[in-house]
């Protein structure tokens, strides 16, 4: 939004000092000692930082690495266009890296076999921020970590860091036209790339922040804002929606028999098959201990009983292999379904849940029991009536 004055002048434009009748008697003079010139390099730095501003806001609404990348992409080659330039990252705190990468602008990943920044952290703790790959090349004497980047036909190479050491690395081949980066061109890629490490860390840490750190589902955190948010949608809007409970059965048995990491290695594995098994932007978490809960959007009781069913299948039938013993572990499932009829809380949705996860448990284990919209009409009625006593 613009703010005008009582004289109708836009604030936010900068008055052009030459423009003024006052100037033009001295303009000769003013030529001759270099104002002129040194308002007209004033103006065009202005202009510079106000587009760098509005880029590094762009960016700073990007909550995804990828979009983060191609955008700031975007933005390099109103200014020149490299041959290759490479984001590589680890997503959510974790060693491995991700690597993101242009060629001509188009995105084509290189076969490189770089698996983890660690080569780099001593350099990057010690160097501020974008050098030139010569003198990385120079100074790091790792080999292996270098031919791992040479793929990229790396010149320039930036830092991502934050508090917990290096997070990434930007790597800029040199450009299609024009020979070597010149001054402002290196301020610009800087400057540009000090907000992409920024908007980086930003989404690294908003991930961790709502991952469980040992299955990488969403933690309970989020998914109960999450089913906070699709209440109050359906409840505005009209839908239906369904959440899993999901437990797994004689866990302990499991962890007693095999030890805790053969029961880790089988929590894993049970969590990469919910998080598989949900339709792009439902929410899987882990609940705590082996239990994980389950948002499934625009799903009823007939689709979340069939959801249900075929997970619960799915993990019936995978065999775990730990050192010599191959394992094998039931879940039951209570599932529960909501379309905005009944006047009932997130909380009351989860117990409702966990009473149908009882249900399951009670009659068998390995099996799913749903509490339908009618069912949970009574069901939180009588909820309400326990609590009450
Ligand atoms: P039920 O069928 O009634 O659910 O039996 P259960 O043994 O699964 O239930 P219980 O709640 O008694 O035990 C849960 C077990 O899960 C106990 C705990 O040690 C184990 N567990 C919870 N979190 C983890 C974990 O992160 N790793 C491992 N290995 N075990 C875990
Ligand atoms: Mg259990
Ligand atoms: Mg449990």
């Amino acid at each position: 939004m613009h703010m005008f004055d009582g004289n109708g002048h836009n604030d936010n434009e900068i008055t052009d000092p030459l423009q003024s009748p006052d100037v033009l008697p001295h303009y000769d003079l003013l030529d001759r000692l270099g104002v002129i010139d040194e308002i007209n390099r004033l103006k065009t730095l202005v202009i510079e930082r106000n587009d760098l501003l509005g880029e590094a806001t762009v960016l700073f609404t990007q909550t995804e690495i990828p979009e983060i990348a191609r955008t700031a992409a975007g933005f390099l080659v109103n200014k020149f266009v490299p041959r290759r330039l490479s984001f590589i990252y680890s997503p959510d705190g974790r060693p491995e890296v991700t690597v993101l990468s242009f060629r001509n602008m188009k995105e084509d990943p290189p076969e490189t076999h770089l698996m983890d920044l660690s080569p780099f952290d001593g350099f990057f703790a010690e160097n501020i921020g974008l050098v030139r790959f010569s003198d990385l090349r120079e100074r790091l004497k790792d080999p292996v970590a270098l031919e791992d980047l040479d793929i990229m036909d790396p010149e320039l190479v930036i830092p991502v860091k934050g508090h917990a050491g290096l997070y990434g690395m930007v790597v800029i081949s040199e450009k299609i036209v024009g020979g070597d980066y010149n001054i402002s061109e290196l301020a610009y890629v800087d400057r540009l790339m000090s907000f992409v490490s920024i908007a980086m860390q930003n989404s690294i840490h908003y991930s961790s922040s709502v991952t469980d750190s040992k299955t990488r589902l969403y933690n309970t955190a989020f998914i109960q804002s999450e089913i906070e948010e699709e209440i109050s949608r359906i409840k505005r809007y009209g839908g239906v929606f369904s959440i899993l409970m999901i437990d797994l059965d004689f866990f302990k048995r499991l962890n007693d028999k095999y030890g805790h990491l053969a029961g880790d290695l089988v929590l894993k594995e049970v969590a990469a098959i919910i998080g598989s098994s949900v339709r792009e932007g439902d929410v899987a978490a882990r609940f705590g201990g082996e239990e994980f809960l389950v948002l499934l959007h625009s799903a009823g009781a007939c689709d979340a009983y069939s959801i249900s069913e075929r997970l619960r299948r799915t993990i019936e039938a995978r065999r775990f292999f730990y050192m010599n013993h191959e394992l094998r572990v039931t879940a039951s499932i209570g599932c529960v379904s909501f379309n905005g009829n009944e006047n009932v809380s997130r909380e009351d949705l989860t117990y409702l849940a966990d009473k149908a996860l009882y249900r399951s448990k009670q009659t068998g284990r390995n099996t799913t029991s749903i509490i339908g919209s009618g069912l949970l009409f009574r069901a939180s009625n009588r909820l309400h009536h326990l609590d009450k006593n």
